[in-house]
């Protein structure tokens, strides 16, 4: 008989999304620290309840049936004796009816509505009356599908009693002394994992509360420590520097242009050429509004490497922007004698073959692509400057391998990473503590500026109006279909129709669909229709988001609008008024069965509207976005933020940036052992 084979190490479900949520340490655990909070220690009387409150009551089921107008649903109507309530339930199981029979007594947390029948709460939570009422508050955890919040605080509590929370900031950079914040670490979170019922909930809430101060300090030195001492390494490394010659490929490249460099980009560009020339590895991030031009900026930077014999990488999250950046480098290029490799996941393999030979030899001065550049196989002769255009799409390991492709010994090569969602300035100065910022802070002159304007979705005829104005003057449309978050299915449905839609309002007319799930070549093919104007309009899922660059589309649809982000929504009007024509932005938006749009998605479209400025849209952004939407990861791809708003916490931002070095200098140990308790695994991405 066969020997059995080893049985495999399986994570259960629930490790898996608990690992999802980076919760493998009781360190971990103990700094999951909770979304808000719902209050189950009280029971309160139907007749003292206020419209539109969550609660909690008892109450004795006085009836319970099953209906079918206008849908299938279980009504069941319970008293408390202070006044009587209906529960609505539009899916249940029997037991759960079972559960609500005629004369039990039942404890129900929901939301209550009063109505002229009364008071009603639909599919409130339900558990026999009667258990013993908690007597803290109960935490909401932040989570992942199938993931219960019942096993997830268990979970947390269990991290938080194991877990080392030993202080790692001592005398010279107490807090207490230095603000006030008289919590220790311990203590700060014990209360935010079970605060008491009577503290000020709104505190709580938007993290003013001492607790969460203590813990945004924390967050913010681990940042600050870790970036510092990623500083400091990169100070110890060396880099080949860089320099344009005389009548180099650089100078030429400027004479060839068929526009003169805006101030801005001359600016930007000085700063990276004096990075360049100096025997350290840059580690530059250039923001700039999109359509600010940062196209040339990079390819000017590539030139200066190349004027120095070495090879520069560009790498774009997405193949449509890898070629198009591929276009327009080569565009300006080739011309000048410059040989560009592309290097993409779908490529055939003869053709990359080639396209490696070409990097191997040292041929192919400048590599353009997507993530295909960073593969293994993947070997240049003498890498020196790596782009990564839209940074924040790419992970740590990614930046890393890139910068793994440098091949001669002892050196690093420079990097330059762009990104369209800026970060005001002085913020970005501050935070980054391991990166310089250039700012390209003016657009290309001769740009008409986009007229935004909010439409309801009962006038879309109008706007397919608007559609074929634009088309009799031989200009091209873009319409967005909204994100349906977490399901791609639906995006899909939504778009297709939305197309068959439009096809149908507009015969005649070359109607093209982009969509993610669509084969690369086919989006390929799509995408080079409409950049080659054989195709009127364009309707698209977000993957037309980044960097799309067609001078000649004028108008701009977002569907259903006040389903995205304010930044998102500013990228992809972004991808209009990028000509001297005027164009256009509609903003589509629908209330759903509310009566009016809810209050953030009405600041963010009144925002749009009001401005058109990348750095006001992200100030803004900034405001509109509540404390605990971090600006992390999503907004600007270097933060790691999860408690501390660096909109609202400045002061302690402050604070860290001065008491980093101090700790550093006087107690490594500490700050090694405060950077991993909060950073981890993650303290790697810092050294990208
Ligand atoms: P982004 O910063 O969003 O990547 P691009 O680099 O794609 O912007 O530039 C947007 C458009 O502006 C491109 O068509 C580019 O060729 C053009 N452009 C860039 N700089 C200038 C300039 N100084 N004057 C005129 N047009 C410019
Ligand atoms: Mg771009």
């Amino acid at each position: 008989m066969p020997p059995k084979p080893p049985a495999k190490s399986v994570l259960s479900p629930l490790q898996k999304a608990l690992g999802k949520l980076g919760l493998r340490r009781d360190i971990d655990f103990a700094l999951h620290l909770p979304l808000r909070y719902e209050d189950e220690t009280r029971i309160v009387r139907l007749a003292d309840a206020r419209d539109g409150e969550l609660l909690q009551i008892e109450a004795t089921v006085t009836s319970s049936e099953v209906t079918f107008r206008p849908r299938r649903q279980l009504l069941v109507t319970v008293d408390d004796s202070s006044d009587t309530c209906t529960f609505r339930f539009f899916s249940f199981y029997p037991s759960q009816q079972k559960a609500l029979a005629v004369g039990t007594r039942v404890r129900a947390r929901g939301e209550v509505r009063g109505g002229f029948a009364g008071w009603t709460m639909v599919h409130p939570n339900v558990q026999p009356a009667g258990a013993e009422l908690p007597t803290a508050l109960t935490p909401v955890y932040p989570s992942t599908a199938g993931l219960p919040q019942t096993y997830l605080r268990k979970a947390v509590l269990g991290g938080l009693a194991r877990a080392d929370l030993s202080e790692t900031m001592p005398g010279a950079v107490a807090v207490n002394n230095v603000l006030e914040v008289p919590w220790s670490l311990r203590a700060a979170l014990d209360f935010l994992h079970r605060p008491a019922p009577d503290v000020a909930l709104a505190a709580l809430e938007d993290r003013s509360h001492p607790a969460w101060q203590r813990l945004k300090l924390e967050e913010l030195l681990a940042q600050q420590l870790s970036q510092l001492q990623s500083r400091r390494v990169r100070e110890g490394l060396r880099a080949p520097a860089l320099s344009t010659v005389v009548e180099g490929l650089h100078r030429r490249l400027l004479a060839a242009l068929p526009f003169a460099l805006t101030a801005a980009q001359r600016k930007v560009c000085a700063e990276i050429a004096d990075d360049l020339a100096k025997p350290l590895p840059m580690h530059r991030l250039l923001q700039g509004d999109v359509g600010s031009g940062k196209t040339v900026v990079a390819a000017l930077a590539a030139a200066v490497c190349m004027d120095s014999g070495r090879q520069c990488a560009l790498m774009a999250p997405t193949e449509i922007l890898a070629e198009q950046h591929f276009r327009k480098l080569i565009g300006w290029l080739e011309p000048l004698g410059i040989t560009t490799a592309w290097l993409t996941g779908s490529q055939k393999t003869r053709e990359r073959r080639a396209m490696l030979a070409l990097i191997a030899s040292g041929q192919a001065g400048l590599v353009i692509g997507t993530h295909a550049v960073i593969q293994d196989k993947v070997q240049f002769k003498n890498l020196a400057l790596a782009i990564i255009d839209e940074q924040h799409r790419f992970g740590v390991a990614q930046r890393l391998a890139l910068r793994d492709k440098m091949v001669e010994a002892g050196l690093e090569p420079h990097l330059l990473m762009m990104t369209a969602t800026p970060i005001p300035r002085t913020l970005a100065m501050s935070y980054y503590a391991d990166l310089e910022v250039s700012t390209i802070d003016e657009l290309p002159p001769g740009r008409t500026p986009i007229v935004t304007k909010l439409v309801h979705e009962i006038r879309r005829d109008e706007v397919v109006g608007r559609i074929r104005v634009q088309l009799t003057q031989g200009r091209q449309v873009y319409w967005v279909c909204p994100l349906i978050e977490e399901s791609e299915a639906l995006d899909l449905a939504n778009a297709t129709e939305t197309h068959a839609a439009l096809s149908a309002a507009l015969p005649g007319v070359a109607v093209g669909l982009l969509h993610s799930r669509m084969p690369v070549a086919e989006k390929r093919a799509v995408m080079a229709r409409f950049v080659n104007g054989e195709m009127g309009v364009l309707v698209s899922t977000t993957v037309i988001e980044v960097g799309v660059d067609v001078t000649n589309a004028s108008l701009m649809v977002i569907e259903h609008a006040e389903r995205f982000g304010l930044s998102q929504l500013h990228q992809l009007r972004g991808r209009v008024g990028r000509g001297a024509a005027a164009s256009a932005c509609v903003l589509l938006y629908s209330t759903g069965d509310a009566p009016r749009l809810g209050d953030t998605a009405r600041a963010r479209l009144k925002a749009m509207v009001e401005t058109s400025d990348g750095f006001e849209i992200a100030r803004r952004d900034l405001d509109i976005r509540g404390p605990g939407e971090f600006l992390g990861a999503r907004q600007s791809g270097a933060a790691l933020l999860r408690f501390a708003d660096l909109a609202t916490d400045a002061a302690l931002l402050d604070w860290a940036r001065y008491a980093a070095p101090v700790l550093l200098d006087r107690h490594p140990d500490l700050a090694q052992k405060h950077v991993e308790r909060w950073l981890g695994a993650k303290a790697e991405y810092l050294k990208a």
